[in-house]
């Protein structure tokens, strides 16, 4: 049919959780929590529904999820978007980037990703006609390397997709590197997307450096966030984006025909369950739980672990357990051990191989404890 993507595959999430499935894997590989969410929010979706909520809702959402959202990142980032013109409701994180990709990249713009990055953005880029820019994150650390970044600038940089904390890495950037970054975009006109899809998941007492927190940042930045990730909902796909008004008007010009808007009873029960700040509040140490427990099963391998700072991932280096690169080794390890991973080549353009995978831990205790006892092996 004279294909449009003559070399766009198949997303690795998509194909790591139907191998999974097909041979009866513990799925580490696509991150989603296996647990339910907090049975209150489902009684919250019911109850939306019982009111009548289940028609067309506003194309930028439901106003009391908007006010929700803009009251949390006053609280918690010190920056007061405006409900009406600055926040947007979206269809999960994956629309919120593509559209504010497709709003303001026109043919020919350079847009600047950090690799690794997440599977989304390069081809987002590509479907707005942008040119793709690579820069590596430091090898080893995943740390931005603001020379490099500074070197990749130029007078057609149109845009820079952040993401922290960081999928793949788990690393999470700390306040110098954001007002680094504040710095060096600040002689620019680039724009900023900033994918905080998992602002609640950051451990050992760390803060999390939302754009929103520095000014120079928040006023040219589209801040994405995920409720999927927050609540233990990645199904629902509803997310948000905050931006200053000249952004959001833009975004909603893509927006209101792309999606025009989200299911309306889901935006009113999260916009009723945000009145209680605890859930998120209590996210960080709820993972981090979590992720020692994994961490500690995994201690007793061949792998080797890297730092898991942030988010549901905890990648290891597997070169003491396996010869094979890091696709196959996935592979193998799926079908003959029985849990499913996810190989960091599939976050490089170049397919670049450092023989490290991601686990994800957002798995139920005894879920954890099954994957340990099949990994105990290597
Ligand atoms: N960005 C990153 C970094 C992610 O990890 C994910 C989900 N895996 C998304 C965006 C997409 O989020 P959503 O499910 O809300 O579309
Ligand atoms: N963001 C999830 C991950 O990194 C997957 C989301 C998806 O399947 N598109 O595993």
């Amino acid at each position: 049919i004279g294909t449009k993507f003559p070399t766009m595959g198949t997303t690795i999430f998509t194909v790591m959780s139907a191998l999974a499935a097909e041979t009866n894997a513990v799925n580490l590989g696509q991150g989603f929590p296996d647990f339910h969410c907090d049975p209150k929010l489902l009684a919250d979706v019911t109850a939306a529904m019982a009111a009548g909520h289940n028609q067309y809702p506003p194309m930028p959402g439901v106003l009391p999820l908007r006010q929700a959202m803009a009251t949390k990142i006053e609280a918690l980032y010190g920056h007061r978007y405006d409900a009406n013109s600055e926040i947007t409701v979206t269809a999960g994180a994956t629309q919120a980037i593509i559209t504010a990709v497709l709003a303001i990249v026109r043919p020919g713009d350079e847009v600047i990703v950090l690799e690794p990055c997440y599977d989304s953005y390069v081809p987002n880029i590509e479907l707005a006609g942008g040119v793709v820019v690579r820069v590596p994150l430091t090898p080893g650390t995943f740390r931005p390397d603001f020379a490099k970044i500074g070197a990749a600038i130029t007078p057609k940089t149109r845009a820079i997709i952040v993401n922290t904390p960081h999928n793949p890495s788990a690393t999470v950037w700390t306040a110098e590197e954001m007002r680094a970054l504040e710095e060096l975009l600040a002689p620019t006109e680039v724009l900023v997307i900033s994918d905080e899809v998992y602002e609640h998941m950051v451990f050992d007492g760390v803060a999390h450096a939302s754009a929103a927190r520095y000014p120079g940042l928040a006023a040219r930045s589209f801040i994405v966030s995920s409720f999927g990730k927050t609540y233990h909902v990645t199904g629902w796909k509803v997310g948000t984006v905050a931006a200053p008004a000249a952004l959001t008007a833009e975004f909603r010009k893509v927006h209101q025909f792309n999606v025009f808007t989200v299911n309306t009873p889901m935006q009113h029960a999260l916009a009723s369950y945000m009145a209680d700040p605890a859930p998120y509040l209590e996210l960080p140490a709820f993972y981090q739980r979590k992720r020692d427990l994994f961490a500690a099963g995994l201690a007793k391998t061949r792998f080797k672990l890297l730092p898991s700072a942030g988010t549901y991932f905890q990648c290891v280096d597997i070169t003491a357990v396996s010869d094979l690169g890091e696709a196959d080794f996935c592979q193998w390890l799926t079908r003959e051990i029985g849990v499913a991973a996810i190989p960091l080549s599939a976050f490089y353009g170049s397919g670049f191989d450092q023989r490290v995978v991601r686990f994800c831990f957002a798995k139920k205790d005894e879920t954890l404890h099954h994957a340990l006892e099949r990994l105990a092996k290597l």
